[in-house]
């Protein structure tokens, strides 16, 4: 297949629960010659080393709120892609963009690895540059970043009435776009600025209904969008390619999560256009058209790749 210059590679499509198969949080957006990556959660470095992508080499951090899964990985991004091997190698400030909050992030975390940068910056004469900070933060929709044909647009989303803030973010680069809902209930914004996306990056959260009379499950399918839901929201916005990510299956001691499967059945109630479940490192070229390619070889087992 053809390979366009504006890429989504899905870096890790889990949630809190430490998986092998599906890591932290964070998708990378390359157009152009930028990259962006999008969270940064548990393992993010890992998958950046496995595309071989220096660390150092990421342009812009988005970060999209708050929730330990989507920033475990940001101090190592963005110390390890300050190290001067072939994986790291970054020389200029560290770019963070993000809600209100992320100064507080970056500067604690500078707080508590001084250390650290005290000793490597004596000991390997790294750059203090390559491990300063540039943050910007926002508190309201609109462009958060324009720069060589890339537009960034930020705008809030619903993933509960105390987990605020919460932003998704699209993209819009050589005609074309791209937009990632971030983590979030059913939301007319995402509708909103999911219009005319070539590719929109959903995430989705699913129990089995024998489950659903627990609080606990109640509370965390309330923070996030059913397969139904999100069908919804796909065929209100007609992307040329829907995708799963930061996929939520619920179960207990007794019942088991809902399989890959069951998310498509139910999804195709609500929705019957193009639709792919998101695995770590499957990639997306968004060019005419919007392909799908899978790791080789396929990080899970054998399965055939979810793509209806
Ligand atoms: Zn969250
Ligand atoms: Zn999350």
């Amino acid at each position: 297949m053809t390979r366009s210059d504006f890429r989504v590679t899905l870096l890790g499509t889990g949630v809190p629960i430490p998986s092998p198969d599906r890591f932290g949080p964070c998708t990378l957006v390359e157009a152009g010659e930028q990259k962006f990556l999008i969270d940064a959660g548990r393992g993010a470095t890992i998958r950046l080393h496995q595309l071989k992508i220096p660390i150092g080499r990421i342009d812009v951090q988005l970060l999209t709120h708050y929730h330990s899964d989507h920033t475990s990985g940001i101090p190592d991004v963005w110390l390890t892609g300050w190290l001067e091997s072939h994986f790291g190698t970054r020389k200029t400030p560290y770019r963070v963009i993000g809600p209100t909050g992320a100064r507080e992030l970056m500067e604690n975390l500078e707080r508590a690895y001084a250390l650290d940068i005290k000793i490597r910056a004596a000991d390997e004469k790294l750059p203090l540059s390559g491990v300063a900070t540039d943050i910007a933060e926002f508190d309201r929709d609109g462009v958060v970043y324009e720069k060589g044909g890339v537009k960034v647009i930020a705008f809030e989303v619903d993933h509960g009435d105390v987990i605020k803030p919460c932003y998704g973010y699209r993209f819009e680069y050589a005609g074309r776009v791209a937009v990632f809902s971030s983590d979030t209930r059913y939301n007319q914004n995402v509708i909103k600025y999911g219009a005319g996306a070539d590719l929109l990056v959903h995430e989705v959260a699913s129990a089995r209904p024998e489950l659903m009379k627990e609080a606990y499950v109640q509370r965390i399918i309330g923070h996030h969008t059913t397969p139904r839901e999100a069908g919804r929201v796909f065929a209100q916005t007609k992307p040329k390619l829907a995708a799963f990510t930061h996929i939520v299956l619920v179960g207990s001691e007794r019942i088991p999560p809902p399989t890959i499967d069951d998310v498509l059945t139910e999804t195709r109630q609500t929705y019957t256009g193009p639709l792919a479940v998101g695995e770590d490192l499957m990639a997306f070229e968004v060019g005419e058209t919007v392909t799908v390619r899978r790791h080789q070889p396929p990080l899970s087992g054998s399965n055939p790749a979810k793509v209806a």
